[in-house]
């Protein structure tokens, strides 16, 4: 059984897809495969494996047992036809780019995008002649203004980090395909439990599954999902490449997944509930989460997910100091990069990611002094408050 039974519900499907295609042993589990190569009885296999008339694996850069679990479950819970691995998700973007963007072509992405696949455009892409536009998120004029005949691609994350604004895909969709461009949403920020961008015509979904999909903040590892047509190129590129995933991480993976639609669920209410405590503080200026009406695509976000997830994004009436001041303060919080996994993390974007954008760029992209992202693990609710009140206290 590769899927889950029809009609099964996401918890259902997330404990069961893909798994039961292992026939060695009866294990309830699928065994992590650790091996470098598969061996062939005789020469005969070996052919039949190459012509096509054999399905099995041959070296361990071109499939694993332990991953192909993780693939059947994926397409499974993103209603695609085939996913592939990857030992990243940047490794999975990268490997998905340099796949489908011809020599001189163009692509599209929106500006509130993960700043390593800014980097990766900016430095790498450009050298393949690749020209970019980077356009508003949430905007489809903007995006029918961008496209030109030789656009080859739309990229964009929805939620985007750090603002969470959301895309309303159907009309990206309707637009971008009108002129014979492919969609590709990153969708690390929703999950499949929340969002699901291939049943609403996107060409590719992408996951850093380092954050929700694994879930416990141990280890790297990205997806891809698609129709088995344009997953192909990729899938093959990966070959080429080299960012397999290793099969200790693939299984970890699988075992997260098996909990996802468990965890998002916390992860959603936490959120939520945090995000309404934070925009009543009057220490808090604003807050950014899809579900609350202040958002300014609270509307898309309500009418096309299914909930919210983990990550807060808010700024405090202080200074820089004071905003050191506030995550200093606080215990239960790892302040750590990353998101999506059972423990609550906090940054500063400023002090992370954003340290080496020069002042005016950085303010010029909402990323002042005192802005905070908060991605809410899966503790109790009360406590996340509680911790959040006594920091605050500190500014
Ligand atoms: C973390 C992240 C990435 C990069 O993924 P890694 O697994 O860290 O390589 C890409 N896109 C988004 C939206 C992310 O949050």
């Amino acid at each position: 059984m590769s899927e889950g039974p029809p009609k099964a519900g996401k918890s259902t499907r997330a404990v069961h897809s893909g798994e039961r295609e292992h026939r060695d042993s009866s294990a309830v589990t699928t065994p992590i495969h650790l091996t470098s190569t598969f061996w062939f009885p005789d020469s005969r296999e070996v052919i039949d494996y190459n012509e096509g008339r054999l399905k099995r694996e041959e070296y361990g850069r071109y499939g694993n047992p332990t991953w192909k679990a993780v693939e059947r479950k994926l397409s499974d819970l993103e209603g695609g036809e085939e996913s592939v691995l990857f030992a990243s998700g940047m490794c999975a973007a990268t490997t998905t780019f340099l796949a489908l963007l011809p020599q001189g072509s163009h692509l599209i992405v929106t500006d509130d995008c993960y700043r390593r696949t800014r980097q990766f455009i900016r430095q790498y892409l450009s050298r393949m002649g690749v020209e970019t536009t980077v356009i508003e998120p949430a905007d489809p004029a903007k995006l029918e203004a961008a496209i030109r005949d030789d656009t080859a691609l739309f990229f964009t994350e929805s939620p985007t980090n750090p603002f969470l604004r959301v895309i309303d895909v159907p009309e990206v969709v309707e637009i971008a395909h009108h002129r014979g461009v492919k969609v590709v949403i990153d969708s690390t920020f929703a999950t499949p439990v929340n969002h699901r961008p291939l049943e609403e015509g996107a060409d590719l979904v992408l996951h850093s599954a380092t954050k929700y999909l694994g879930g416990h903040n141990d280890l790297l590892a990205g997806t891809i999902s698609g129709p088995s047509e344009i997953v192909k190129p990729i899938r093959d590129a990966v070959g080429v490449l080299g960012g397999v995933i290793d099969s200790h991480a693939a299984w970890l993976l699988l075992r997260g997944l098996k909990t996802l639609s468990l965890r998002m669920q916390r992860h959603n209410e936490n959120g939520l509930e945090v995000a309404r405590w934070l925009e009543a503080h009057p220490k808090v200026a604003r807050v950014w989460y899809p579900g609350l009406a202040s958002h300014p695509d609270h509307e898309t976000a309500t009418r096309r997910m299914q909930g919210f997830a983990g990550v807060v994004t808010f700024e405090i009436e202080t200074d820089f100091d004071g905003a050191v001041r506030f995550i200093d303060a606080t215990r239960l919080f790892y302040q750590a990069p990353s998101f999506g996994g059972v423990e609550t993390l906090i940054e500063l974007p400023v002090t992370m990611s954003y340290w080496d954008v020069p002042r005016e760029e950085r303010l010029a992209m909402g990323i002042t002094d005192s802005l905070v992202r908060l991605a809410c693990g899966i503790e109790d609710a009360g406590d996340l408050i509680a911790e959040l009140e006594r920091a605050l206290a500190a500014v």
